[in-house]
């Protein structure tokens, strides 16, 4: 029996899949945060290329991959599927467990997916230095990676929580020639009005996106790129998609279930979108996004306009959201832990299409280590909430006696991780209570958007 579902090379998608037209209705407008109303392709001409702002409003299923950008991915795609062979063992089910693995990137996640063909399309509009925000840190060194191949400048606004607990992806990005700043920081307005108000403060992501939306705004050589949640990102992602499509053909098989942890939306709809394609055309799949508890956009959040930053000068969503200035709790050991959730993945939440599950923290390291235990590789604490989703669905197969096949996404490996696993192992992580009394007060602040 297989383990590994291999591709070769010429397998790599030439197109990446866009979703829009396969959308259960229209989209939403997006919205200009000084006017309330509906903003146009150009208005964000100051922060993105042009030819990225195309990408995010296109209407056209299929566009086709730059083969600079194909070249680059060669150096780690495709990426290999496995099927659990063990982990089935370990849980006595019947279901087929199978997943995709995107920590083989030089990174170590899927985020140079989309980081490197950003790289790619600033080059050729001439900039000649990205800012971005970090959270966790995977999607800094994935972009520092991504401006090292074109020869951009990179600085990185690295939520400060982040930067102390994780100083090594800090190293990585300086490794890849990026300037890192702890977020807040004095380096911007933005970072400045928050240390006035907290010298203390944790930072958040939506913060964090304010100092680098402000950096690019203030600079005329420079763009900012985001890690996740826009049309654009996510349709990079989908490279993992449609290599998942052929390689569970090669296994013989396709998913009952696809399943990926959420953050911003970027890693799950990579998977997802491509099977949304198949689900759009009559085809019977489920999809499930698994968030945390305590950051829980999908499962908790209002599905309603809100700025997708804390200061409010990039654009105004229509989104899951838990209130732009929702500040997670400080001590945590995972990424996934943004305010909103991708447009896209929200509307189809909505529209019933997608499924989405909340989990505290320890039962998904439980899930991280019984899969290290078994499958080997150490799991992102990020990519546990898709183990956890994917143990649940293959415990519920056993309890009824089915077959199911399962297939999820394992997006990163967690090597650089360890002070999070040292937390779990020796008991200390705790479960956040979901924080209902700070995510009403930050909702009550919401934009009042009446188009
Ligand atoms: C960033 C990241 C995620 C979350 O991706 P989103 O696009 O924000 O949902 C998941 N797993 C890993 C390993 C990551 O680095």
């Amino acid at each position: 029996m297989e383990t590994k579902f291999l591709l070769g090379e010429s397998q790599i998608p030439t197109h990446w899949y866009n979703v829009i037209p396969d959308m259960p209705g229209p989209l939403a407008p997006v919205i200009h945060p000084g006017t309330l109303k509906p903003i146009a392709p150009q208005d964000l001409a100051p922060i993105f290329p042009m030819s990225l702002i195309e990408q995010e409003v296109s209407t056209d299923r299929w566009i086709a991959i730059p083969e600079p950008v194909r070249d680059i991915y060669r150096l780690w795609r495709p990426t290999p599927l496995f099927r659990a062979h063990r982990l089935e063992k370990a849980l006595g089910t019947p279901a087929h467990v199978y997943y995709k693995y995107e920590g083989v990137s030089p990174a170590g996640s899927h985020k140079p997916n989309s980081a490197v063909p950003q790289a790619y399309y600033n080059k050729l509009a001439g900039t000649k230095r990205l800012a971005t925000e970090t959270g966790a840190g995977q999607w800094g060194s994935s972009l520092a990676l991504a401006c090292q191949f074109f020869g951009l400048q990179c600085t990185v606004y690295m939520v400060r929580v982040s930067f102390t607990q994780k100083p090594y992806r800090k190293s990585l990005m300086e490794l890849w020639g990026a300037e890192v700043f702890p977020s807040p920081s004095p380096q911007t307005n933005a970072g400045r009005a928050a240390l006035a108000q907290d010298p203390e403060s944790h930072g958040s992501l939506g913060l964090a996106i304010s100092e680098a939306v402000e950096d690019a705004a203030t600079h005329d050589d420079t763009k900012y790129a985001l890690g996740s949640v826009l049309n654009h990102v996510i349709l990079h992602q989908t490279v993992a998609g449609q290599e998942a499509k052929q390689q569970m053909a090669l296994a013989g098989e396709y998913p009952d279930v696809v399943i990926g942890c959420h953050g911003g939306g970027s890693n799950f709809s990579g998977l997802a979108f491509p099977f949304l394609a198949d689900r759009a055309a009559g085809k019977q799949v489920r999809l499930l996004a698994c968030e945390p508890a305590s950051c829980p956009s999908l499962t908790k959040g209002l599905y309603a306009f809100d700025y997708g930053d804390m200061a409010k000068m990039g654009p105004i969503a229509k989104m899951y959201t838990l209130g732009h200035d929702f500040m997670p709790p400080g001590i945590h050991a995972g990424g996934l832990r943004y305010h909103g959730a991708s447009p896209l993945v929200s509307q189809l939440v909505a529209a019933g299409q997608i499924e989405a599950i909340a989990y505290p923290q320890n039962p998904c390291f439980e899930a991280a280590v019984l899969f290290a235990h078994s499958e080997a590789i150490v799991p992102a604490p990020e990519a546990s909430h898709a183990i956890r989703g994917a143990i649940d669905e293959a415990l519920r197969a056993k309890e009824e006696g089915k077959e199911r096949v399962i297939l999820f996404g394992l997006s990163g490996h967690g090597q650089l991780d360890m002070a999070a696993y040292d937390a779990y192992l020796s008991g200390h992580l705790e479960d956040f209570e979901y924080p209902e009394e700070k995510i009403r007060e930050s909702l009550a602040r919401l934009p009042k958007v009446t188009v």
